[in-house]
């Protein structure tokens, strides 16, 4: 007999996954490697961490282990706010009118507000482990700031946030929010490293990108003993952390036994909908199942969907490992009118292997339309979304209308990444009328690809 399924399916503590899933692992085509931006080639494991823990260097770098052990600390810190629930929505699905069951993954239940959390106590914990002083970061909206300082202050680490200069001035209280951490806070492009004084130079008045605030961080930690730095996101090691969201949503649905038809996620930098996907995309990769697998990008940032698969520099100074994947150019700098996070010109490169072996599909939508569907979610399931998790929420809905037509009533899981407190100036530009969508040109968009390097991929 089918089982009732509740509003929200809440895992046991002790059902909770004791290891990560690492999908590279059962990938026939590996994702490229990394390299090293010096030398062209490969980076090894020394080079690596010379910049990252050691032993997040060796997760960077391992593409064949597929389950790696959570530490104990780490699984004790997930249980203060995980399993997070699997919620039906059901209130959205009567409003919308369709036979479609919707289900979302809420990562937005602790006070980072996002699933960043996930990864950075893993990184923080690594840290602690090889005894460094402190870390360095970027921050673009915040939320992979807060995160880090909230585990960097449980492991008594010290932490140095470089936060791209519209967020930190569009979202002061996410400021204080990582002091009251711990975490020192610097808007990006800073007067304090060589590559923030270049950028302030070169462009005055500049609001800043992640990929400067990447080579600020990097650079940062370069100069002082002690010190390494730490990424948010689109690194393999992060889509591993983030595999605990997938593991934990496989386990709810397992549990009902729901078969899930779609997985929707939005990508910033991938993490989210490469941890989400990844369990499920294993059984793909494996021949014992089959999804549609959908990441949802801005219209105005769109790196799957209109970007170049090649190697390309993850930051703007060029002192990270270069990765082969889809990119907008190291050069691109969304526009400022854009809301909140997913403004990374690049992907993860697992989620760009992913997308190009066709196991996952991207789609690009608008941002008047995705605080459209904020708002229609957040009137019936209660929650306020953030803008990053609501353009999950967007292709969600368009597909439970499209099975209105067709009258299937497909299984639709999206990953709900966060809250959206932070985000009222954007939340009310919407309120007033006054947001605007913004779509770069082809012209845009070729300047930026057209100074990528030079690197046979
Ligand atoms: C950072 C963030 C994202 C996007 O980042 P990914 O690395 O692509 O997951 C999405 N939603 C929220 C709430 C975020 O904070």
């Amino acid at each position: 007999m089918e089982k009732t399924i509740p509003y929200k399916i809440y895992l046991e503590e002790q059902e909770m996954p004791r290891q990560w899933y690492n999908v590279r692992a059962d990938m026939k085509k590996k994702p490229a490697p990394i390299l090293n931006p010096g030398t062209l080639k490969p980076i090894t494991l020394e080079e690596l961490s010379g910049i990252f823990c050691t032993e997040l260097a060796r997760q960077e770098l391992d593409d064949t282990t597929p389950f790696i052990d959570i530490p104990q600390e780490i699984r004790d810190f997930y249980k203060m706010y995980r399993p997070s629930p699997l919620v039906r929505a059901y209130c959205l699905e009567k409003k919308l009118d369709t036979p479609a069951h919707i289900y979302y993954k809420f990562e937005g239940n602790n006070t980072s507000g996002s699933h960043k959390l996930n990864s950075a106590i893993a990184q923080a914990y690594y840290a602690r482990e090889q005894g460094l002083k402190g870390v360095t970061t970027e921050t673009g909206a915040g939320q992979w700031g807060t995160a880090l300082s909230m585990a960097c202050s449980y492991f008594d680490l010290d932490c140095q946030v470089y936060m791209v200069k519209c967020s930190y001035e569009q979202k002061p209280f996410r400021r204080e929010v990582m002091r009251t951490y711990g975490a020192k806070v610097t808007p990006s492009p800073s007067m304090e490293t060589e590559v923030g004084r270049r950028m302030n130079a070169e462009f005055p008045g500049t609001t800043g990108s992640l990929g400067c605030a990447i080579s600020e961080a990097v650079e940062a930690a370069m100069g002082q003993e002690g010190y390494r730095y730490v990424l948010g996101s689109v690194l393999n090691q992060v889509l591993l952390h983030q595999s605990v969201i997938g593991l934990e949503t496989k386990a709810a649905l397992d549990k009902y036994g729901i078969k899930a038809d779609m997985i929707i996620g939005c990508a910033g930098g991938g993490s989210n909908v490469g941890g989400l996907i990844s369990p499920f995309a294993g059984e793909m990769l494996r021949g014992e199942a089959s999804y549609e697998m959908i990441a949802v990008e801005p219209a105005s940032c769109p790196s799957l969907t209109r970007g170049v698969y090649a190697y390309d520099y993850c930051d703007t100074g060029k002192v990270c490992p270069l990765a082969k994947m889809y990119t907008l150019g190291s050069g691109f700098i969304p526009s400022a009118s854009h809301a909140g996070g997913l403004r990374y010109h690049g992907m993860s490169s697992t989620v760009s292997e992913l997308y190009d072996q066709g196991l996952l599909k991207a789609r690009s939508v608008e941002q008047t339309s995705v605080f459209q569907a904020a708002q229609t979610f957040a009137r019936v399931e209660g929650i306020l979304p953030a803008p990053e998790s609501s353009h999950a929420i967007k292709v969600a809905i368009d597909e439970a209308m499209k099975c209105r037509e067709t009258g299937e009533a497909k299984n639709i899981v999206f990953g709900l990444t966060g809250t959206g407190y932070f985000d009222m100036f954007a939340y009310q530009r919407f309120n007033d009328g006054e947001m605007q969508d913004y779509i770069p040109s082809e012209e845009d968009l070729a300047k930026a690809i057209a100074r990528l390097p030079k690197v046979e991929a």
